[in-house]
């Protein structure tokens, strides 16, 4: 890579700062002059401003009023392909310089001086009385040779209580010395070796360290069922990353996934990997940011933001469970973590692999097309089978009013806790019921600044709005017509479910999993791992337990209603529920036990649950793609959505109806337009929401055009405009 420039004191810079102004703005050098790439601080207005030095100044205002960069940062400069890939995914998502550079920046405190504590490094003496205890403190810290630790992690790696490493500072064993917190982590040992692989997982892992030992940008598909290995085989594709001296990320959707990510690191590599996302401390986030930028920070484990550090030499991405929508941000800048991903490896030469039992369509289809690797695990490791599914017709059922569990499914838990099996009952329904119901007047109960009905959360005693959060008490009369005592919940959320489930099963032991059910991701964690050692008998789970958590003891998977997903006019339905559902019954029968999934359904028929039962993927994969070429849709045709919100319902829709006048610009690449119409949720937080959506063909330019179209807008303050490429649903 070419020298970065430098530009001496006062010499012209242009430098963009996190603020939302769209233009880079021109400084003058400080003294002691600056590289491009810069972290540093400018005056803007009366303020102080973070910013980064892009490049030379445009000189295009009077020298002398031009003001110097107040201050240089001291972490290393942004390399070129991180600009390079910030402007690019600007230039995708259609987002300014300034939101891009934010994400980038995220790392609190950036401009702060270092925090300092106290860490402890080997001593000169030998202690005069040497335990047990002191001599494992002492080894850890010979093993590590010159890297020094605070007492938490001294203490911990060498499973000893502080007042021994204190101990051996009073005898000059230890040194205790005050340095600033960004300490190195303890390195990972690529040497040691990981589980003997079978042959499928070997081929799996020889295919992607060759694409590694290749060098160069190239996107791999790891397609295989849950339990075949998929971790342990890109765990070998890491070790081959980080043997090259590059480091290495592993993307994961789910934050509670990570711990039992962390574990397996530690048993693979030695020691724990560093991990990225928004419950890591800001100390900790700092020091993680310096490490990374100094490349003193192997592998990272993070959430979708992770993509915006600053590594200084990124040779692999895995984004594990790629088809997960929770990579694509819906707030702010509004950009899918796995396509960026893949921008990113490109601009930097490094190799993703994109890890799922149930790909994206668009992933399958640029598989398909040749424009991916893949490579395909087809068996679950070891004596573990895949779980036979059925169906179970609830036509046929007799059912109690407000029960969902049919005697069938009833039937199979019990015969699963009677040999200590486990059971997961899944429903994809947070909170107690869905619908709150006045059966006096009929009134339901909703948010009252959004389109969306209140869920009675029962735990938390309240009415909740899933769409912005705001929570009210559950009123005793009804709102509208105020007869009391007559509000009742219909439908049912997890934790009605588990009423059901104490009535039926009052001798088991149940644990109800819901985001919203935990103070915290540590208290999630614990959970998890309790259930995972056998601490329940029956768990009731919402999509979060679909997602990669490993519970041996698990052999039965029923589905409370596999006809959810399938309802609602959303194209995807059919993807996001065949996924979903192949995902959840994966759950059932990972160890040595044969697993079951029994899924309730009133149309057995429907093709999409036919697909499930039958798991033959390529097929259901074949007629997806077959309809979406048809119809013109993504992966075959392009798809953007611009959101147009306002707190006055009119000042949205007469901007909407503005936009689909003006489409000269959309007229030009032949592309077409949808709306002004409500979009999804019609209203959100007080604020009207109109969608535009415009379709194209594959090869067109639509970033410029929609650029073009939305900016024909007359400013409104009342008005907000987002501009979603590639919309999630449609
Ligand atoms: P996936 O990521 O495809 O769901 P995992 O990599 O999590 O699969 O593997 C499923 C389980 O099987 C894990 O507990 C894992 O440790 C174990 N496993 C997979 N391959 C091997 C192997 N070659 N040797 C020992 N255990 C293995
Ligand atoms: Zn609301």
């Amino acid at each position: 890579m070419d020298e970065p420039s430098f530009f001496a004191p006062g010499q012209l810079v242009s430098v963009v700062t996190t603020q939302p102004i769209d233009r880079f703005l021109d400084y003058k050098a400080p003294e002691g002059g600056v590289f491009q790439g810069a972290f540093v601080q400018v005056p803007l207005g009366p303020r102080q401003v973070p910013g980064v030095v892009w490049g030379p100044g445009k000189g295009d205002f009077d020298y002398s009023k031009i003001r110097p960069v107040t201050k240089v940062l001291d972490v290393a400069p942004m390399r070129d392909e991180m600009r390079e890939f910030l402007v690019r995914a600007g230039d995708y998502t259609l987002t300014p310089m300034s939101a891009m550079l934010r994400l980038a920046t995220r790392a609190p405190g950036l401009s702060d001086p270092p925090s300092m504590q106290k860490v402890y490094r080997l001593g000169e003496t030998e202690p005069e009385r040497m335990t047990d205890a002191r001599r494992r403190v002492l080894e850890v810290l010979r093993d590590y040779g010159g890297l020094s630790f605070t007492l938490k992690e001294l203490s911990e790696m060498a499973g000893v209580s502080s007042g021994v490493v204190k101990g051996l500072v009073e005898q000059g064993a230890v040194r205790e010395e005050k340095a600033p917190r960004d300490t190195p982590y303890p390195p990972l040992d690529v040497e040691r070796h990981g589980k003997a692989l079978t042959e499928a997982q070997a081929t799996a892992a020889a295919k992607l360290a060759e694409g590694i030992r290749t060098g160069g940008y190239g996107t791999t598909l790891l397609r295989g069922v849950t339990g075949s290995g998929k971790t342990e085989v890109y765990l070998e594709a890491v070790a081959a990353c980080l043997a090259a001296g590059r480091q290495a990320l592993v993307l994961l959707p789910e934050i509670a996934l990570s711990e039992q990510f962390l574990i397996r690191v530690e048993q693979r590599f030695g020691a724990k990997p560093v991990e990225w996302h928004s419950g890591v401390t800001m100390t900790e986030r700092r020091r993680a940011w310096k490490m990374i930028g100094q490349g003193q920070a192997e592998l990272v484990v993070g959430a979708r933001s992770s993509l915006f550090l600053p590594f200084r030499d990124l040779g692999l991405i895995v984004v594990d469970e790629e088809h997960d929508t929770s990579y694509k941000q819906e707030d702010g800048v509004l950009y899918n973590a796995r396509d960026m991903a893949v921008l990113r490896a490109s601009i930097t030469g490094a190799r993703v692999v994109l890890a799922s039992a149930t790909p994206s369509l668009e992933t399958w289809a640029n598989a398909d097309a040749g424009k991916y690797d893949r490579v395909d695990l087809d068996a679950r490791f070891g004596a573990a089978v895949l779980p036979e599914m059925r169906t179970l017709d609830m036509r046929n059922e007799q059912m109690q009013p407000g029960t969902w569990i049919s005697p069938s499914l009833a039937h199979a838990v019990r015969q699963r806790i009677e040999t200590g099996e486990q059971a997961l009952l899944f429903l994809n329904r947070r909170g107690y019921a869905p619908v709150t119901i006045c059966r006096a007047c009929g009134e339901q109960i909703a948010c009252d600044h959004c389109d969306a009905r209140m869920v009675e959360h029962r735990f938390l005693k309240r009415l909740v709005c899933h769409q912005c959060g705001e929570t009210k008490p559950i009123p005793e009369a009804c709102p509208s017509c105020e007869v009391e005592g007559r509000l009742a919940p219909v439908g049912p959320g997890v934790e009605r479910l588990g009423e059901e489930v104490a009535g039926l099963f009052p001798e088991a032991r149940v644990a109800v999993l819901s985001s919203d059910l935990f103070t915290s991701a540590r208290a999630l964690k614990a959970a998890i791992a309790e259930i995972a050692e056998g601490g329940a008998d029956i768990i009731i789970g919402t999509q979060l337990v679909a997602k990669g958590h490993n519970f041996p003891k698990l052999t039965l998977v029923g589905v409370i209603d596999a006809d959810l997903g399938l309802q609602g006019s959303d194209l995807r339905a059919a993807e996001r529920t065949f996924q979903l559902m192949r995902q959840v019954a994966g759950r059932a029968g990972r160890a040595e036990a044969a697993g079951e999934a029994i899924l309730q359904t009133y149309q057995p028929e429907h093709p999409v649950i036919r697909a499930i039962l039958t798991g033959d993927e390529e097929a259901f994969w074949k007629a997806e793609a077959e309809g979406r070429r048809a119809a013109g849709m993504p992966p075959y045709g392009r798809l953007a959505a611009v959101i147009l919100s306002a707190t006055e319902a009119e000042t949205a829709f007469r901007a909407g109806q503005d936009l689909a006048r003006r489409t000269g610009p959309l007229d030009r690449v032949s592309a077409q337009v949808f709306g002004p119409a409500p979009a999804p949720i019609a209203r959100i937080r007080g604020r009207h929401r109109v969608r535009m959506l415009v379709k194209a063909d594959k090869g067109v330019a639509l970033q410029g055009a929609m650029a073009q179209w939305v900016a024909q807008l007359r400013a409104d303050k009342d008005l907000r405009v987002a501009v979603d490429i590639d919309p999630q649903s449609f």
